[in-house]
């Protein structure tokens, strides 16, 4: 019989926005070097600290393009309404080929395609403890007008209803038992405490 222990897995990680999913792949990038986590390209700017090649790929919008038209992107969305930000399917397969556990963590519009490419991938659904926090790191960073915080709100709705469509609900109550969930997910041993 087939041994299913042994299949190479590819699991997406999504989620609202502000929920922490940034954070959580973080932790998971620093503490579990057997998850292979994907590097994304954006045609956003770096933010300090940010090093191309290690937390995304930084190309130009003719780049970008490119890499589109070449077939080279699993998935893209614009999010934010702002920046392009893709995942290359070349680095994916070749990670998958080599047996290794790899982890996509994208915005919601990109989960949903590679859902349709591959639909046998886990999907995890990042959630927050409540929706009390949700507004509350939404709009606590204070930097946005009212009129942005309430878009912010709206669109956080709409995300919230997507949880039916994935596979996993990860509540991220505390980041470091969120990522262990997430690497059981994946089919790997969380690392004792
Ligand atoms: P940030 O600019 O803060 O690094 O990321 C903004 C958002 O882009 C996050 O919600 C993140 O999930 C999403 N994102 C990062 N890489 C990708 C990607 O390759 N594809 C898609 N669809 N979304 C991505």
């Amino acid at each position: 019989m087939e041994d299913m222990s042994d299949k190479p897995r590819l699991t997406v990680l999504a989620g609202p926005t502000a929920v922490g999913k940034g954070t959580v792949s973080t932790y998971i990038r620093d503490h579990y070097p057997e998850v292979w986590l994907s590097v994304s390209a954006t045609t956003r700017e770096p933010r300090p600290g940010e090093q191309d090649g290690v937390h995304y790929f930084f190309v130009s919008s003719d780049e970008f393009d490119r890499l589109v038209s070449t077939g080279d992107m699993l998935e893209w969305a614009v999010v934010h309404g702002r920046n392009r930000y893709g995942t290359l399917r070349r680095t994916v397969e070749r990670a998958m080929a080599d047996g290794k556990s790899v982890l996509l963590e994208i915005d919601l519009q990109g989960a949903r395609q590679v859902k349709e490419s591959m639909p046998d991938a886990t999907f995890v659904f990042l959630a927050p403890p409540s929706w009390d926090e949700m507004v509350r790191r939404l709009v606590g960073r204070g930097t946005e007008t009212p009129e942005e915080q309430q878009q912010r709100l709206e669109t956080a709705k709409l995300e919230l209803a997507a949880e039916p469509e994935f596979d996993f609900t990860v509540v991220n109550d505390d980041v470091q038992r969120a990522a262990d969930e997430i690497v059981s997910l994946m089919g790997l041993l969380p690392h004792p405490r």
